[in-house]
């Protein structure tokens, strides 16, 4: 197996792709993305498969893009191109984070993430792209991207999985919510009990596995054209030119030396501590 950072197991006509650095709660680094980019392609080109199941390691499904200095580059050969500055951000941000998603989204086969644990950021953006989610209790939902700062209106899931009014409270506070509500919102399909979920997440990509592959192919190819009908496509693109242009905004570029700054000293917790104090005790 040429991958390092995630499994890829074939039980009958289903495939399942599990992100496998549970010691990062399965932050998504280049390296992990790219290889998510191969074990997709390989279950779509395979003619055996008939659904395909996405979850994580350890302890969650995934906390998100890797920011650390343990992140690893792509290693796609277009990627040694390097582009500095906002041409290549928007490169790059195109290449690996929006074309890998859409890309997944348009897959002709079914897929269904199965998460527990954190689902943050850019993990919810990856579950968001599978056709259904089966979360345990256990799973949180959170996008605490704006608050940090360093990046823009992180809108690719948000009004199209929960409406726009949840979508605002949940980007500009930070907060987490829990299976429960995510299953009221309408985001996940089914909550299920922690111990059940592989077994309930099988079950159903078994269901799903007897109907044939064609018309599942179909009705998917049917219910994306019809989302994209009501516009959520060129929102996508939308959402993709103004999150690069929020990234390019002096203020952005500030908060984003700032938090560099205090992850590479490792005093991340206590600058945000010390920045979000409210007014009354600085
Ligand atoms: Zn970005």
């Amino acid at each position: 197996m040429p991958w390092d950072s995630i499994l890829y197991e074939k039980i009958d006509n289903i495939v399942k792709i599990t992100m496998n650095r549970p010691e990062s709660h399965n932050a998504q680094d280049y390296h992990m993305i790219d290889e998510l980019d191969e074990a997709f392609t390989q279950a779509e080109l395979d003619e055996d498969v008939r659904v395909i199941i996405l979850a994580g390691a350890g302890r969650s499904f995934s906390s998100g893009h890797d920011m650390s200095s343990r992140a690893r580059p792509s290693s796609a050969p277009d990627m040694e191109i390097s582009l500095e500055g906002l041409e290549g951000r928007m490169w790059r941000e195109r290449r690996i984070y929006f074309e890998r998603c859409l890309k997944i989204r348009n897959l002709s086969k079914p897929t269904i993430a199965q998460v527990h644990g954190y689902c943050i950021g850019a993990g919810l953006m990856l579950a968001a792209m599978c056709d259904i989610i089966i979360a345990s209790e256990d799973a949180s939902f959170q996008d605490p991207v704006l608050r940090m700062g360093f990046s823009a209106a992180e809108l690719l899931v948000e009004p199209w999985e929960f409406g726009p009014r949840k979508a605002k409270e949940f980007l500009w506070t930070g907060d987490s919510f829990d299976a429960r509500e995510a299953c009221r919102l309408g985001l996940v399909n089914r909550v299920v009990p922690r111990e059940r979920l592989d077994e309930e997440v099988m079950g159903l990509a078994g269901r799903i596995a007897i109907t044939p592959p064609i018309v599942v192919s179909l009705t998917k190819r049917d219910i994306n054209e019809t989302m994209d009908l009501m516009g959520q496509m060129r929102s996508w693109e939308y959402h993709f030119l103004i999150h690069q242009i929020a990234h390019n905004t002096e203020e952005a570029k500030r908060y984003t030396e700032e938090i560099t700054a205090a992850m590479a000293k490792g005093e991340l917790k206590s600058f945000f501590e010390k920045r979000d104090r409210t007014y009354e005790d600085k």
